[in-house]
């Protein structure tokens, strides 16, 4: 009899995996509770997948073999919990799919920064000529192009959502970046749990694989032994110089004759900091994850250096958006939690008018109180609840403006600002109070500023 493979959730994941499960021969039935967009549908009708949508009929779930849950599902959804009391197997898409390819992984996760360095990273191995796909959070599901594509090695963006379903997956590379506090509510506010869903990108490497890390990161420093990863380790660290790994060489010389030194092996990388296309400190880490993660993927210097340099980065992320009347508009909406917008703030140069707000995952605005004072010169909240931010700042950074879409915020911005300063968007929360996504929020952001 064929096996019966349930599929909850009809986005990119779940469609993807209902399409391999299909072609592997799998009975396969995909539910949601929600509504299945219809490019969505219209794939399942194709292939003739059984699914419904507006709703669980548990009948048709719980006599799976196995079922693959979107990570946007939590463990604590009463179906989930009665599917565990059954003691029916809950996986991610991405360990369904990694059983059906040879590929190798090179895998990427952290709090912050998982998108870009896993584009970089992509882009480099297609500059050296490699077969690589690219999946996991960004683009086409690592499910449907292990269905349709040949590729020899994929790229994968790896949330801590999807690690909490994985369990025999093995990555071949794999690269933490960092760990911050985020979606702690999933977590019950507890940082050593979400700490150990990040690690779970190391469970089952061995020998011959290699693990990716920040040094400076202490919360990854605080759980990293206590794991005992087999893989080779391989930091990276602004702060401190190691005989391999990742750092900087001249920091206290001039700023221009910083390098950074990437060792593997008997192989060195060197280039100097300035020559890095993306900018601040926090893409100096993703840039240090990537050179490392090139070297070890055997990729040639050249193709390094010229990735390295050329990566015109992710929208929505410190996208240089526009200069209008001498004022650089900002495009930063993914910052959605307090870590990536510090670093936002942290590569300002100018005079900056900050837009910040929206729906708050507990943030603990103190943490940028420092930087605020340094750099911010007004503050425009973009949220529909900004007292938070109002109580944090007032006092400290006059004028606070309130604005209750992209338009208004940006007008008040360009308002608030003079010749010379920059316009960020970097609301260190989520957006569904106003916006229907982070790229929602963004695109409307650049759209508000090309219509100055
Ligand atoms: P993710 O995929 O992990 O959400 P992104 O690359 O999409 O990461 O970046 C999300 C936000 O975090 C952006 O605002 C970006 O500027 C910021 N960011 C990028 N890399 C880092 C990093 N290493 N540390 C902190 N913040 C970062």
């Amino acid at each position: 009899m064929k096996k019966r493979l349930v599929v909850l959730g009809g986005g990119e994941s779940g469609v993807g995996a209902a399409i391999l499960g299909r072609a592997k021969g799998f009975d396969v039935f995909l539910s949601d509770a929600g509504s299945i967009k219809p490019a969505y549908l219209e794939a399942l009708r194709q292939r003739g997948i059984c699914h419904e949508q507006g709703g669980h009929s548990e009948q048709l779930i719980l006599n799976a073999d196995e079922v693959v849950k979107s990570p946007g599902i939590p463990d604590t959804a009463p179906l989930v919990q009665r599917l565990a009391a059954a003691g029916i197997p809950v996986i991610a898409e991405v360990e369904l799919a990694a059983r059906y390819t040879k590929a190798k992984l090179v895998c990427v996760t952290g709090s912050n920064g998982k998108t870009t360095t896993a584009s970089l990273i992509y882009r480099m191995m297609k500059s050296a000529g490699m077969s690589v796909g690219l999946g996991g959070n960004i683009g086409k599901s690592f499910a449907l192009q292990v269905a349709t594509e040949h590729f020899g090695y994929y790229v994968l963006e790896l949330s801590s959502f999807q690690l909490d379903n994985m369990y025999r997956f093995k990555a071949d590379v794999a690269v933490l970046l960092n760990i911050t506090p985020d979606h702690m509510d999933r977590y019950g506010n507890n940082l050593e749990r979400y700490a150990r869903s990040k690690l779970r990108i190391a469970q089952n490497m061995d020998k011959k694989g290699c693990f990716i890390y920040c040094a400076d990161d202490e919360v990854t420093m605080k759980y990293l032994p206590e794991i005992g990863v087999k893989a080779q380790l391989l930091g990276f660290s602004q702060k401190k110089e190691a005989a391999r790994g990742v750092f900087l060489e001249g920091v206290f010389l001039s700023s221009n004759k910083t390098k950074l030194v990437s060792m593997y092996k008997d192989d060195v990388f060197e280039m100097l900091v300035g020559e890095l296309s993306l900018k601040g400190k926090h893409n100096l880490y993703n840039s240090m994850a990537a050179s490392i993660a090139g070297q070890v993927l055997r990729i040639k210097k050249e193709h390094i250096r010229n990735s390295l340099m050329g990566f015109e980065g992710v929208e929505h992320r410190l996208e240089p958006v526009l200069k209008v009347g001498g004022v650089l508009f900002v495009n930063d909406s993914k910052a959605t939690n307090i870590n990536a917008t510090w670093y936002a703030l942290e590569s300002m140069t100018a005079p900056t008018v900050w837009i910040v707000g929206g729906v708050d995952k507990g943030n603990d605005y103190g943490e940028l109180a420092q930087l605020v004072k340094q750099k911010v010169k007004a503050i425009v909240c973009l949220g529909v609840d900004n007292r938070k931010i109002h109580a944090a700042f007032e006092g400290a950074v006059a004028p606070i403006v309130d604005a209750k879409s992209a338009a208004e915020a940006v007008k008040a911005a360009y308002e608030l600002s003079a010749k010379g300063d920059t316009v960020l968007l970097s609301p260190a929360c989520a957006s569904f109070d106003l916006f229907q996504s982070y790229e929602d929020r963004g695109k409307q952001f650049k759209s508000a500023v090309r219509y100055l």
